[in-house]
């Protein structure tokens, strides 16, 4: 008599049809709900154990095994521990790796606990792997939107009950783990960026240099090259020059008279004589 392969031993009930013999799932971990669970139901030698090569005789005298197999329709139990109710949904990731891009995605079903913690983890885990790639840039956030509707769907689920094995803990929120900071920072660079820019552009143009006109009086805070020429009362004891002209083409100023610089012209400019006061 053939030696049946370990775990997968003839019975009493017969060989297995070919449909219940587990198979490994694409992912290692954890068991798919179809794996056989250690030492559950041992299956022990039969008297009748056929060669595991030949089919199983279809009849009454076959029941199903024992083992928890989730019934087949029906709405499928998560394929994380099996309980239910399970969404559908298919959660994606992405792993951007300068030429190379890798596209992940695990198939559901899931409750709603397994689910929620696979959309954390393949979330988080693209937030900080996804980005290195010139592709990769514009499909991370792709892969980020795609997720919410798997989200969505397994929130709405209720509590999840009747699987073979806990549902995984969910976790952390996605927004309070480390990788989430990699989103936040440029939120908040445009957040407090923005309005920094506005008050830096208003306190520039508070500090556009005053246009000057004829009759007014100055003072120079700096020296000629650099002028920074502040209007002041002309009966101020700090005024020091009246803007005596326009200097238009042609024109020239008095002896012993300042120019102004371009900038107070208005126009960038135009340059105004200053006749000193005192
Ligand atoms: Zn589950």
């Amino acid at each position: 008599m053939a030696t049946p392969p370990p775990g997968y031993g003839a019975g009493p009930y017969g060989p297995y049809p070919p449909q219940q013999v587990p198979q490994p799932g694409p992912y290692a971990a954890p068991p798919g709900p179809y794996a056989v669970q250690p030492g559950s139901h041992p299956p022990p030698p039969g008297p009748y154990a056929p060669a595991s090569a030949y089919p199983a005789q279809p009849g009454p005298s076959a029941p199903q095994p024992a083992y928890a197999v989730p019934p087949q329709g029906a709405g499928d139990g998560c394929r994380v521990c099996g309980c239910r109710p399970a969404a559908p949904a298919t959660v994606r990731g992405h792993q951007g790796l300068l030429v190379v891009m890798r596209f992940l995605s695990l198939p559901g079903p899931f409750c709603r606990d397994c689910g929620t913690a696979t959309y954390r983890r393949m979330s988080s885990d693209t937030l900080w792997q996804g980005w290195w790639g010139p592709l990769s840039v514009f499909i991370t956030p792709f892969t980020l939107l795609l997720n919410l509707g798997p989200r969505a769907a397994f929130r709405r689920l209720a509590e999840p009950a009747g699987g073979f094995r806990p549902p995984l803990d969910p976790g952390k929120p996605l927004w309070r783990r480390p990788p989430a900071l990699l989103l936040l920072v440029p939120a908040l660079l445009v957040a407090v960026g923005v309005p920094a820019l506005v008050v830096v552009g208003l306190l520039i143009r508070e500090e556009a240099p005053p246009v000057l006109a004829v009759g007014q009086c100055v003072r120079n805070t700096g020296d000629w090259k650099d002028q920074d020429l502040v209007v002041t009362d002309c009966g101020s004891a700090r005024a020091q020059f009246r803007v005596s002209k326009r200097l238009t083409t042609g024109a020239a100023c008095a002896a012993g008279d300042f120019l102004s610089d371009p900038k107070y012209g208005g126009d960038g400019w135009t340059l105004n004589c200053l006749t000193p006061l005192r």
